[in-house]
């Protein structure tokens, strides 16, 4: 099937919920894919932050497969090695006591939410079950993560009536302070907003909007949905922020391409979940947390550095082309802000051979964490001829 007919019938059987460039992607090496034609593409989107060592990557296909070659599933009802291999590794690495697995992001926030309204009510009764997200956030599709989510364009007539129970901040302790109320039990936020722009969090006021929530028992809730699993240069972004999180959630790289979402509880709220309060089919599945076991033990201090090192260089690169107006993110999350829209410069990345994110009116660059320096390089004289142009 050639990519004419691939696109006949995605777009006569598929619904139409997606504007999508004109390729299709079926193979590659590391950070190059490419497409039925034989195009090839530096890949600086990574399906997404999900492919965090590219595609092709040996270690990863061998766990993987290994696992298919036993058992593709279990369901939760009985134990199975990979998810608890992978639970003890996520909490050896971050000090976290507890994890659950759903199989995406939105599902992740939809069980730190769940778990932070259960928190309060065990200890104060009803009456505390409100949440303090921030404005510019992005938490997911489901209509309570939609909620949840931060901006009023995300929140349609069509899909009403919405969750009660969110309250929306601007992102400074001082937005956070006003929105919070006797009923607050929790306050959620990505440090770096990444659908919105790849906006970073001051520190200073990330600690602030900490100490506000340690001071009135709020839970505080990071998504590092995007964020998180070596994106940033440290393996959770809260780690830049010297903060302690009680809930930490995650899913798109967490697998290395396998649906997988998990939320990490730390030492205030390990007990709140009880048998039969939550729950997952697929939660956990043997085949993504293997995958998942082969990354997680890779992301180690010298990939971290290394990854730090990479973003610094292309920041560093970015910042020096025409027209570029601010350079933003921190790790391999990168944020470019041109003056021309930012749909119509990656089409013209795409035209050249290069795959790149938008971000609102920003260019989101989001490589495999192992890119090599010359498909850096490569990448940047592409955004330098498209952008300066
Ligand atoms: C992508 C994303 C989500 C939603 O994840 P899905 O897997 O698409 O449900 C939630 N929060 C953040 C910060 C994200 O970037």
């Amino acid at each position: 099937m050639g990519f004419e007919e691939i696109k006949e019938k995605d777009s006569k059987y598929i619904a139409h919920t997606y504007s999508r460039f004109q390729t299709d992607l079926c193979g590659g090496e590391g950070a190059v894919l490419c497409s039925e034609d034989g195009r090839q593409y530096i890949d600086f989107g990574s399906g997404i932050a999900v492919n965090i060592f590219g595609v092709n990557d040996e270690e990863w296909k061998e766990a993987v497969i290994a696992q298919v070659n036993k058992i593709q599933h279990a369901s939760n009802l009985y134990y199975t090695r990979p998810a608890a291999e992978l639970a003890a590794m996520l909490c050896e690495k971050t000090g976290a006591k507890k994890v659950f697995f759903s199989n995406s992001g939105a599902e992740a926030n939809e069980c730190a939410i769940k778990a932070a309204r259960k928190y309060s009510y065990d200890k104060y009764r009803s009456g505390r079950n409100r949440i303090v997200t921030l404005k510019n956030s992005f938490h997911g599709r489901t209509l309570t993560t939609l909620t949840a989510t931060g901006q009023d364009a995300m929140h349609p007539a069509c899909f009403a009536p919405y969750m009660d129970g969110f309250d929306y901040a601007e992102p400074t302790a001082a937005g956070v302070r006003s929105a919070v109320k006797p009923s607050t039990c929790a306050v959620m936020l990505e440090l770096i907003q990444g659908e919105s722009g790849v906006n970073v969090l001051e520190a200073a006021e990330v600690r602030a909007i900490e100490a506000l929530c340690k001071a009135k028992d709020i839970l505080l809730i990071v998504d590092e949905v995007q964020t998180g699993n070596g994106r940033t240069g440290k393996l959770y972004a809260y780690e830049h922020y010297g903060i302690e999180p009680d809930i930490v959630t995650t899913a798109k790289g967490l697998a290395g391409g396998l649906p997988l979402g998990a939320t990490m509880f730390f030492g205030k709220c390990e007990a709140v979940f009880g048998a039969g309060d939550h729950g997952s089919t697929f939660g956990g599945n043997p085949i993504a947390c293997a995958g998942a076991c082969s990354i997680l033990r890779r992301l180690d201090k010298d990939l971290l550095l290394e990854v730090q090192g990479k973003g610094d260089y292309l920041r560093t690169h970015l910042s020096r082309i025409k027209n570029v107006r601010a350079v933003t993110g921190m790790g391999l999350m990168i944020g470019v802000e041109t003056a021309k829209p930012s749909r119509e410069l990656a089409q013209k990345c795409l035209d050249k051979g290069l795959i790149v994110l938008t971000a609102k009116n920003k260019l989101r660059l989001l490589p495999p964490l192992t890119v090599k320096k010359s498909e850096m390089d490569r990448a940047l004289q592409i955004l330098n001829e498209v952008i300066s142009e």
